[in-house]
């Protein structure tokens, strides 16, 4: 859910490295994901990541368009992540394919 507008950009800006979404590798910033995972997303999901990335560089900061894209790639972001967790066979919620009576 997005709840706060983020404020700092620090995160999106500088050249720092920061964690893999799903594990503890260090990437650079501008990356979601390591490679392994990252090869682990739905081609479909991967282009809508990098393209909110992209519109949300070319977006003023602070601008209306700005947090639309950031909320939008927030959902992108978190989608991609379920299908890698799926992928690597992590089910952090109920477990939906047990119909019982089956
Ligand atoms: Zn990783």
């Amino acid at each position: 859910m997005f709840m706060h507008e983020p404020g700092r950009k620090t995160a999106l800006t500088k050249s720092h490295t920061h964690a893999c979404a799903v594990c503890e590798q260090q990437i650079p910033q501008q990356m979601l994901m390591c490679g392994p995972h990252w090869r682990l997303v739905p081609p479909q999901q991967q282009l809508t990541v990098y393209r909110l990335w992209n519109q949300l560089h070319r977006a003023p900061t602070r601008s209306k368009a700005y947090e639309r894209i950031w909320a939008e790639y927030l959902q992108a972001r978190d989608a991609a992540i379920e299908s890698v967790r799926k992928s690597l066979g992590e089910t952090p919620t109920a477990d939906p394919g047990h119909p019982e009576g089956a």
